[in-house]
């Protein structure tokens, strides 16, 4: 085994891109890398169909940006960089009570940070072109991962047939020797499946009842349609802002719009199962349907490419994984969506998995390079990741009802307003938005739910104070009122009942 010879073999499963970056950090650390990937190089245009099973633009935010900046890999996080576009805010679109569109800019950010549009396949194809150059890399694509014995140190792939017609040739299978595999396969990750074997894995795994649907909005210079429309924020040959993220919110449905770098839209429809079921069983109601629960949006696609599109593109679950450990011993480690895949509504997952690459390695430098310090390395990172990826799992859940209600809560406005005006004009009080702990820091995920946790009392406390303070002073002028007018009047019955309703209210926002 490589490991006798003092370099430590690693095998990563999945070239996505916690796979890849994954690869990148190993490989700066002089270790043997191989990378399996089921699937055909992405970088070869014949592949890429294949790989439109998600959502194609992604916010990349800091978390993401900070584990690209620590891989080793001089120029790689520039070059990524070069290829986003910024979002400063959401932009909410509506009707008014006349039936004119709006739309209306939510910054992310009282200091200005902001996230970051970005191709998913491109960088993926970056961060593969930066592995290609490294001579401890080895690339496999076309193998899938069928077994392993993590005691034995042992895998099993399966060779592909690079052309998918060729579906009869008999399949090759080889074994391959490792000291550590990096389980980087996406939700249904099968490194997890085996490593299940091995250690007692608690797994819980649910799909909400919504599925989602992507579309494009094209650029403001195509010809194809007469009839699509551009918003009054387009600019610069996009259909609508470019430096947002665009959200039409409706009750239990949501359509949203990143830009690309191409200034065309990738959009995501979410709704319950049901209300996809209605409109694949009448799929003439749909541009109706569009028009009702998000104004605007079908004009900017085009009423003859939502139709196509809702027809072509699929109909995808949102999965969501919680499990612990995340490692066996010190031969296996699960990152990214196979440990905690979550649904979209923070914009979290890639992000968090290429943190977890970072995080990983911080506790396999703190160890020594030996079997022995590899497990304890890997043991101290479950126990550091696992609560962290649970919370923001809990957080994504969390921010569906931010995204398609609390945009127009105003509850929800003002406390974010309070919170931003706290971390600008009174930094010393440590106030900052659960957001931008979340989307523009590096602080662990877990902590972020305690802060805000801490915050949301205090804000409570606060507001409470402030309203009892001036009911306080009415009471005790009253009282004094009644007290020297011979204690004649009327007593207050109602006044325990307005303080009960008050507090409900409050505590109904900001319990959320
Ligand atoms: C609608 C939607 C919107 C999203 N928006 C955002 C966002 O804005 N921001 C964000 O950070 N995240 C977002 N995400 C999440 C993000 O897409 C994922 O978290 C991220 O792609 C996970 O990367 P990964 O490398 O862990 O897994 P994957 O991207 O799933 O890659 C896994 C790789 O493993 C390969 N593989 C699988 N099985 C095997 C096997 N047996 N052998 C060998 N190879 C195998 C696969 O072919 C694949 O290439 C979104 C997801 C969805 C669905």
């Amino acid at each position: 085994m490589a490991e006798a010879g003092n370099k430590t073999k690693c095998l990563i499963i999945g070239a996505g891109p916690v796979g890849a970056l994954a690869a990148l950090y190993a490989a700066k650390r002089g270790w043997d890398v191989e990378v399996y990937e089921l699937r055909g190089d992405l970088r070869d245009a014949s592949t890429t169909p294949l790989n439109f099973t998600k959502s194609i633009n992604l916010a990349l935010s800091e978390r993401g940006i900070n584990a690209m900046r620590h891989s080793g890999s001089d120029g790689l996080l520039e070059a990524v960089l070069s290829e986003t576009i910024p979002m400063y805010g959401r932009m909410i679109h509506g009707e008014d009570s006349k039936g004119d569109l709006t739309e209306e800019s939510q910054l992310y950010d009282v200091h200005g940070r902001f996230q970051r549009a970005v191709d998913r396949g491109e960088l993926n194809k970056t961060m593969l072109d930066y592995l290609e150059d490294l001579p401890n890399v080895e690339l496999r694509f076309h193998h899938k991962l069928t077994g392993a014995d993590f005691r034995k140190r042992k895998a099993w792939f399966e060779i592909q047939p690079s052309d998918s017609r060729d579906h009869q040739r008999r399949l090759q299978e080889i074994e391959v020797d490792f000291d550590i595999m990096l389980g980087c396969d996406g939700a249904h990750s099968a490194v997890r499946y085996h490593m299940m074997k091995f250690v007692r894995m608690n797994y819980e795994q649910s799909y909400i009842d919504t599925l989602w649907c992507e579309f494009t909005i094209p650029p403001a210079s195509s010809e194809e349609e007469s009839t699509v429309s551009t918003t009054s924020s387009a600019k610069d040959g996009f259909r609508t802002s470019p430096n947002h993220l665009h959200i039409w919110p409706s009750s239990d449905k949501m359509f949203i719009g990143i830009p690309s770098t191409d200034k065309t839209f990738t959009c995501t429809f979410f709704a319950p199962s049901s209300t996809f079921a209605s409109l694949e069983q009448h799929p003439e109601d749909l541009e109706q349907f569009f028009q009702q629960q998000f104004p605007g949006a079908a004009d900017l696609i085009g009423p003859a490419e939502l139709q196509k599109q809702f027809e072509q593109n699929p109909h995808l679950p949102l999965i969501s994984i919680k499990c612990s450990p995340h490692h066996y011993s010190s031969s296996g480690v699960i990152l990214g969506d196979a440990a905690h895949a979550m649904v979209p509504f923070y914009g979290q997952g890639m992000n968090a998995g290429l943190e977890d690459v970072r995080v990983l390695f911080e506790h396999l430098d703190a160890h020594p390079a030996t079997a022995a310090g590899r497990a304890t390395a890997l043991e101290t990172y479950t126990t550091e990741r696992v609560p962290d990826a649970h919370t923001v799992n809990d957080l994504a859940y969390a921010n569906y009802w931010e995204m398609h209600a609390g945009v127009r809560s105003r509850l929800y406005l003002f406390r974010k307003t309070v919170e931003e005006f706290l971390s600008d004009k009174v930094p010393a009080s440590g106030f900052e938005t659960q957001y931008s702990r979340v989307s523009f820091s590096n602080q662990r995920y877990s902590e972020v739910a305690e802060v805000v946790e801490r915050q949301r009392k205090i804000l409570i406390r606060g507001m409470v104070g402030s309203l009892i303070v001036p009911v306080v002073g009415c009471i005790a002028w009253w009282a004094s009122r009644w007290q020297t007018s011979g204690r004649r009047g009327s007593s207050v019955p109602f006044a325990g009942g307005v303080f009960r309703s008050l507090g409900d209210r409050i505590a109904s926002v900001f319990g959320r």
